[in-house]
């Protein structure tokens, strides 16, 4: 459990790997497209969604919204959010109770995406089973993380059209299914942009930061940006950290520098977006219409 939660986390640059283009991936799932699901009560969901999606839906303003065990905080507009896991294979079932009205169930479909296998090896095998001591360290930094990804705040700052936070080539894709020395491990975390240290990372949108470190054994320079209602961002490998806990950060702001600090082979940044505990794709955040 302890090696499951720690390669979680793990982010190694790839650099041999195919590079790919930022605009042109042809794995892209399209746009989503809306549709009215609830003709009179104002009901509004996407009819299909891809695993890792952030999915922003209508419901009317008094409604009480359930999904995935989660009661869905609502906006003061009637927007409410969540995030589909990687290995989401739907349908997705939301439930709507109108102040008025009687409970609705959406059902959502889920169009499953292909996670190509990346192949590392090489890697030092203390790296990949590290020692008992490193891996409580390991365990008590995640849950410092997973703590902060709890949060429930009112702030709706994930509606807004994210930014990129550096601009480069992506040298690590969501969700990859990644085998270190042969051994299969999580699914990649987050995107990695290869760009070098030092270059100024910003706020894709706003947020307050609710976790600053310099100093984690996987991850190194550790900043966790939220967004609001569950939703979070975490960059990692910072060699330097210009926010600190509490921070309101507009879009655009400078948070921190790219690095290769915790466990990386070479300079990058890895940005991961979450959903509380649900990883979801940064890429399909952007790509939002
Ligand atoms: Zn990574």
């Amino acid at each position: 459990m302890l090696m499951r939660l720690a390669f979680a986390l793990i982010c190694l640059t790839l650099a041999p790997l195919a590079p790919a283009q930022q605009r042109t991936d042809t794995a892209m799932p399209p746009p989503l497209t809306l549709r009215d699901a609830g003709d009179s009560v104002g009901v509004v969901f996407p009819a299909s969604v891809h695993q890792g999606a952030l999915v922003i839906g209508k419901v009317p303003s008094a409604a009480t919204v359930r999904y995935a065990g989660r009661t869905l905080r609502v906006t003061p507009y009637g927007s409410v959010v969540f995030g589909v896991g990687r290995d989401e294979v739907g349908p997705l079932q939301v439930d709507i109770k109108p102040a008025n009205a009687a409970m609705q169930r959406i059902q959502i479909a889920v169009t499953p995406r292909d996670w190509p296998v990346e192949r590392i090896n090489g890697v030092p095998p203390a790296t990949v089973n590290p020692p008992k001591a490193i891996a409580e360290r390991i365990a008590r930094e995640q849950a410092r993380v997973v703590a902060v990804r709890s949060r429930d705040d009112a702030r709706a700052s994930f509606a807004q059209t994210f930014i990129w936070p550096v601009q480069g080539r992506i040298s690590g894709r969501f969700g990859n299914q990644r085998v270190y020395n042969g051994t299969p491990k999580s699914g990649h975390s987050g995107m990695d942009i290869a760009v070098p240290t030092g270059t100024p990372i910003k706020a894709p949108a706003e947020g307050v930061v609710t976790f600053a470190d310099l100093g984690l054994y996987l991850t190194g320079g550790t900043v966790v940006l939220d967004h609001g209602h569950g939703i979070s961002s975490n960059f990692l490998h910072l060699s330097r950290i210009d926010a600190k806990v509490g921070d309101t950060l507009k879009q655009g702001d400078v948070l921190g520098a790219v690095g290769a600090t915790g466990r990386a082979t070479g300079p990058h940044l890895h940005w991961g977006m979450n959903w509380f505990d649900v990883r979801i794709d940064p890429l399909l955040v952007l790509d939002r219409k």
